[in-house]
């Protein structure tokens, strides 16, 4: 077991990395923080940010020496960069499980070898891939296999030809084709594995995306029968099949009623943020307790919840860049007393930027529901 006043590395400078280091705080231990980007929110409060990108040698070599346990909260950071970390200092997750998860076409590849119910896909490396792609497969969508969040780097395809033009459109990077499914609605689970392979799944959550930028959570899930504690099934499985080591979250579909993974994020989860405020245990203590050895938290929610992102938007006049640019009139959600407000410290709001969220918490879900959605408006 890694004990305090032990230092933990943190890969990536999110807002992930922040709560992160607010949580390892909380328990006595000490975070380094490695991110390039000199604002960072997590950088801004870790006893130290090396400021560098996550392929400098030299920089890895010193932040390793002085850190007990290393792990990330952005799926993007090269797998060679754990890789090499690893050869010094434990990292967890592993780069393997990190890997599958930030390349879509492994990540696909992953789910259909190992059983676990996926949309129909095929990778695409070529113009060729496109033109032979069965006809099942449109309408579809179209995302580049790296680096993709947010919806960003997707295209949404009603035939061949759409898909070759979008294709071209992404400079022919590899991709991976959908079928555009008819979703029922969305859910994802967050869940812990520890070091002895014990997994603990926080409450199934619906998920409500605009612009293909999470929007709302609600927590309990409003659906019927075995679906939640059958996605929390799925989810832990997976994570045994990766080996995983720390917090992860799982995104699904309910199509025509049935669970379809979506995709797997190897960090905590935007979803996963009502933890914080309607949990024993919250999805960054439990990667804190993961990564030092320590046994899992409580995951029970101890209330309902409604999750609202709040998107730079909120910071131009009336929601458009352009608009004159001021701070949201926070007192209105201060108003509500069983409100909770998160800002991340980010030093310029853009338009799809996430700069916070607030998570409205009670007994009664359905009043919490009220509540939230009335929040929500009043804040713009
Ligand atoms: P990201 O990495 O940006 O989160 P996702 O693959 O999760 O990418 O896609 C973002 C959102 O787009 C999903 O949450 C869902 O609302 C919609 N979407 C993605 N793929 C499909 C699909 N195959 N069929 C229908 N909707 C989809
Ligand atoms: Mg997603």
């Amino acid at each position: 077991m890694i004990l305090p006043p032990a230092t933990l590395g943190m890969l990536g400078g999110g807002q992930l990395g922040r709560f992160f280091v607010s949580a390892a705080h909380e328990l006595g231990y000490q975070v380094w923080v490695l991110d390039p980007d000199r604002n960072s929110p997590a950088g801004q409060i870790a006893e130290r940010h090396f400021c560098v990108d996550y392929g400098d040698y030299a920089a890895l070599d010193e932040f390793a020496a002085g850190c007990a346990a290393v792990t990330t909260e952005f799926e993007n950071v090269p797998a060679a960069t754990l890789d090499y970390l690893a050869k010094f200092v434990p990292v967890r997750p592993h780069a393997a499980a990190v890997a599958v998860c930030q390349h879509r076409v492994s990540e696909k590849s992953f789910l259909r070898d190992n059983g676990f119910p996926h949309g129909p896909f095929i990778a695409v490396d070529s113009e060729n891939d496109l033109k032979t792609a069965p006809n099942e497969l449109f309408p579809a969508i179209l995302k580049v296999a790296r680096f993709g969040y947010d919806g960003k780097g997707q295209a949404t395809v009603n035939n061949r030809d759409e898909a070759l033009a979008a294709f071209a459109h992404f400079n022919g990077e590899q991709c991976v084709l959908e079928q555009r499914l008819t979703l029922d609605y969305e859910v994802s689970v967050v869940l812990a594995r520890d070091l002895q392979g014990k997994v603990a799944c926080f409450p199934t959550g619906e998920n409500q995306h605009t612009r293909g930028i999470l929007d709302v959570s609600i927590v309990p899930a409003r659906t019927t029968g075995c679906l939640t504690s059958d996605a929390e099934d799925i989810a832990a499985r997976i994570a045994e099949k990766l080996g995983y080591v720390g917090t992860m979250g799982v995104e699904f579909f309910v199509s025509r009623g049935r669970l379809i993974v979506n995709e797997m994020a190897p960090r905590p989860h935007n979803s996963g943020h009502y933890t914080l405020d309607a949990c024993v245990t919250d999805q960054f203590e439990q990667q804190v307790r993961a990564l030092c050895g320590l046994p899992l938290g409580e995951a029970r929610a101890h209330s309902a919840s409604v999750m609202v992102n709040l998107l730079g938007d909120l910071w131009y006049e009336n929601g458009k860049p352009g608009d004159t640019y001021r701070e949201p009139d926070w007192s209105v959600l201060h108003a509500i007393p069983n409100l909770k407000l998160h800002l991340y410290g980010k030093h310029h709001a853009r338009p799809g930027r996430k700069m916070g969220h607030f998570t409205v918490i009670g007994d009664n879900a359905e009043a919490v529901q009220k509540t939230a959605l009335a929040a929500r408006a009043a804040i713009g």
